[in-house]
Formats: C-alpha cells, sequence, structure tokens
C-alpha cells in the first residue's frame, strides 16, 4: 500500500518513493541542549517517532540519525547574540560541556517516558567538527563563502533557488532574517559558516580552523552530519515549521551548493504547540512545560501527552491546557480498561482491520482516523483474541504501550496466585523446565496468563 506524505518542498501530498528500494534514510532536527525539551519540542519528536514507526510498519528499513546541537546556535537566528551553550553554563554555574551532557540525558530520559524510539544514530555537532570545517572548504573552493570581521558567511544571492522551501518572495525572507542587522553582511539572509572567537575572550568551546579559531555556525552541522550518516539515502528531514524559513531552508542552500546535488527529497514539518490563546510554546517565552513539571509532578502518565498529541494531525496547531490533558487522561484510561475486559489468549491480527488502519495511517499520518479504526475495532463482533492481538497490532504505530497496560503488578495478585507465580519464577531461574511448564499451566487454569521475555516475565489475566 502507498504511504502519502506532505512535501513541504512541492506543497502537495505526494506518494512515497525511497531513493534505494525498502531503505530510507530519515534525518531529524534534535535538540539545542542548553535547557530542557519543553512539551512543544516534544510534540515534534513524537510525529516524528510516528512517521519512523509507520515506515517500519509498512515493511521499510530506517535509518534514522538524530544531532544533538551541543555548540554554535546562537540566541538569535541571524547569528547574532550569545551562544546558547555558553549562556546556559554562565546561567547554571557549570561549564559548557557539563550543560550539553546534563541535558542530552534529560531528553533521552523524556524520549523514554514518551515511548519514542531512540534514533539509530546519535551525532554531537562538537564530535564532527572536521566534516563540518570539510563542507565549508568545499563551499569556499566554490566560490560560494566570503569573511567578515566575525566569521565566514554563506552568500545566499549565489544559490539560484534559495526560496525553493519556504515558497516566499525573497524580500519577505529578507524581511524574516532581519533580527539585528549585520552591516558586514552582503545579503541580509546570508549565514554564518563559521564563527570566529572573539580576540579579548577564551571560549569554553573552540577549534582551530583554516579562517581562525573559532566554532561552527548553527546550520552546518546538520548538513555535515546528515551527509556524513546517511550518505546517498537522503530521503526525509524533519524538523517543526519554524525551521522551513532559516535552518532548513540555509541547510539545503549550502547542501546543494557544495554537492550540486538534490538534498533530501521530502521535507516534513510538525506544527507547532501553543498554549491558550495561540502563542507558540517557547524556551525564551517563559511559557515552557516539561514532561517532569507538567506531567510526573501532577501524577501523570507521560503516555497521556503522547496519547493527546497523537488526536490531533501533526500538521494542525495543538493547544495545550490542563483541561486537554485531563481529558486525554480520561480516553487513555477508557480504552485501556476496554482492553483489559477482553479475555485474552492467542488471536489473530484481522487483515481487514488491519487495511482499514493501513489506509488511514498512510494518509499523511492520520494517525487520529487511525484511533477511531481502533475504536471501531473494539466495537466490533471480532472476537475478543483477535482484538487484542489487531490492537497490538496498531500499537506498533502509536507506541501507546497497550499491552504492557494490561499487565498486573505481581503485588497485586491475589495472595494464591502469587505464590504459584513466584514458585515459578525460581523453577526458570533453576532451569526446571518441566516444573515450570506445569505451574504456568496451573496458572492458566487459574485464568492468569504469563509471557516470558528476555528482560521480564509478566502476568496478566486471560
Ligand atoms: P530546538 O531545541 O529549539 O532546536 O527545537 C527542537 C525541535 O522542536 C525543532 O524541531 C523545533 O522546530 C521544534 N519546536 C520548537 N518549538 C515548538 C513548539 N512550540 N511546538 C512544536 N515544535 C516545536
Ligand atoms: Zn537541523
Amino acid at each position: 500500500m502507498n504511504i502519502s506524505l506532505y512535501n513541504t518542498l512541492t506543497r502537495t501530498k505526494e506518494e512515497f518513493k525511497t531513493i534505494d528500494n525498502k531503505k530510507v534514510g530519515l534525518y531529524t532536527c534534535g535538540p539545542t541542549v542548553y535547557n530542557f525539551a519543553h512539551l512543544g519540542n516534544l510534540r515534534t519528536y513524537i510525529f516524528e517517532d510516528v512517521l519512523k514507526r509507520t515506515l517500519i510498519y509498512n515493511g521499510f528499513e530506517v535509518k534514522h540519525v538524530m544531532n544533538i546541537t551541543d555548540v554554535g546556535h546562537l540566541t538569535d537566528d541571524a547569528d547574532n547574540g550569545e551562544d546558547k551553550m555558553e549562556k546556559g553554563a554562565q546561567r547554571e554555574g557549570k561549564n559548557a560541556w557539563e550543560i550539553a551532557d546534563y541535558y542530552t540525558q534529560a531528553f533521552k530520559s523524556d524520549l523514554k517516558h514518551l515511548n519514542i524510539i531512540e534514533p539509530d544514530v546519535w551525532c554531537k555537532a562538537t564530535e564532527n567538527i572536521k566534516e563540518q570545517i570539510e563542507l565549508i572548504k568545499i563551499l569556499e573552493t566554490k566560490g560560494y563563502t566570503y569573511n567578515t570581521s566575525d566569521g565566514v558567511y554563506f552568500d545566499t544571492s549565489k544559490f539560484e533557488h534559495y526560496n525553493k522551501l519556504s515558497h516566499l518572495p525573497l524580500e519577505d525572507l529578507r524581511e524574516g532574517a532581519r533580527v539585528e542587522v549585520n552591516n558586514e553582511k552582503r545579503n541580509i539572509t546570508d549565514f554564518a559558516l563559521w564563527k570566529f572567537s572573539p580576540q579579548d575572550t577564551v571560549r569554553q568551546m573552540e577549534w582551530d580552523s583554516p579562517w581562525g579559531k573559532g566554532f561552527p555556525g548553527w546550520h552546518i552541522e546538520c548538513s555535515a552530519m546528515s551527509m556524513k550518516y546517511l550518505g546517498d539515502n537522503l530521503d526525509i528531514h524533519c524538523g517543526g515549521i519554524d525551521h522551513i524559513n532559516i535552518h532548513h531552508t540555509n541547510e539545503i542552500a549550502q547542501s546543494e551548493a557544495a554537492t550540486g546535488k538534490p538534498f533530501f527529497n521530502y521535507w516534513l514539518h510538525g506544527a507547532f504547540l501553543n498554549i491558550a490563546g495561540g502563542k507558540k510554546m517557547a524556551k525564551s517565552e517563559g511559557n515552557f512545560l516539561t514532561v517532569e513539571k507538567a506531567l510526573l509532578e501532577r501524577g501523570i502518565d507521560p503516555l497521556v501527552y503522547r496519547f493527546s498529541a497523537l488526536s490531533v494531525h501533526y500538521r494542525k496547531p495543538m493547544e495545550y491546557s490542563d483541561d486537554i490533558i485531563d481529558n486525554a487522561a480520561l480516553g487513555y484510561a477508557k480504552l485501556k480498561s476496554q482492553l483489559a475486559a477482553l479475555s485474552f489468549s492467542e488471536g489473530e491480527i484481522s487483515e481487514e482491520w488491519q487495511t482499514k488502519f493501513r489506509q488511514a495511517i498512510n494518509d499523511d499520518l492520520n494517525i487520529a482516523e487511525g484511533l477511531a479504526v481502533l475504536f471501531d475495532l473494539l466495537k466490533s463482533d471480532l472476537s475478543d483474541n483477535d482484538k487484542l492481538a489487531t490492537v497490538f497490532d496498531f500499537d506498533k504505530v502509536l507506541g501507546l504501550k497497550l499491552k504492557d497496560s494490561l499487565e498486573i503488578d505481581v503485588n497485586n495478585l491475589p495472595p494464591e496466585i502469587k505464590t504459584v507465580f513466584e514458585l515459578r519464577l525460581q523453577a526458570r531461574k533453576n532451569k526446571n523446565w518441566l516444573e515450570s511448564d506445569s505451574l504456568r499451566d496451573q496458572l492458566l487454569a487459574l485464568g492468569y496468563l504469563v509471557e516470558d521475555s528476555k528482560e521480564a516475565t509478566k502476568i496478566r489475566k486471560k
């Protein structure tokens, strides 16, 4: 079955075609690790996770690369202001490397809470400086760069289709870039490839380069690392919509100028998470909510947030409020209780329902429609076993841990069941397989099903 995806480059929903058969190269712009990720950032990572899961569900072999911006992202997108990392370090009295490590770990923990599958390759800007310098050298040789007193810049007037992603008249792009005017720039849309360290200060993060000591501009890392880790498999590149006009536009310009080849065939962008009144949730706005503050501290399972994000199409703005989260919590709990009420043993995935589900999600990731298919399936006259088998199949895309939700915590088992369960655990530990099989049958006769995996043995009602 075909997958159609909305491509910002062509502004149409297109049938997805890979460069190399069943392989997909996927690059998602990662976090700038000078602070916690907020729920808005994480909405974008949930959308990208669902995209990846949908591709895998359709039989593609996905290689997913995500960068960690741990240097060089200045406080304004026009290459002025302070380095966000060094600023974060000052704020917290740590050094920039410690800040980067701390917030990278915090980000990975957020991904885990939201059941977002980690990328196959994590790559840090600071560990790929050589590759960025090499790319800038190519651009210099081809005549796309010029030097100013504070850095090496890309001359956007030399790249013919600079606005091919944004589709904006150049005038408008210039307006957008006008944050703080740098008089030495030839065109207002020009951007830094390499910034020099200031003469009078020693930066915590700086490297030698053919142009002088300094650090890379923000955009160059994504070009260098996506080409390094994905080779020619430049299929899909994603981020939030705020990346369209500057970051992704600049990535395309410098990459295509350097290689003379198209850089990524599909560009997908997620809409914002806003707070009430339509204001974007942003790190700089003080309106920003984290997994810890908004969910864990309120005793809310982070998967409730995932559930609410799944119910809004990724290209539509989503509004955040406590009410929306409370409603999602009710919806998610109701779904789990509906599943818990079904009797369970081996079932078969229903192809008919699977087709309906696939039709929904393959239509530019219409996950809300996919959830509607799931609820219709639960109302259908399919057997309980087949319903559950099919729902668990859908959950490969939804990532709501629906199977796990049916597990019973051992401490909540009736005492007589708990005793048999623990005897069986002991028998398995002693590799006494005959006894463990017989105890499993005993539990089954008592209405409980056990499931063994490498990590753990789980138990649930039959
Ligand atoms: P950053 O750490 O600022 O580079 O952002 C990480 C990702 O979050 C990028 O893909 C951004 O486009 C995205 N993003 C930033 N703010 C929001 C928001 N309010 N809603 C959705 N995505 C966002
Ligand atoms: Zn990027």
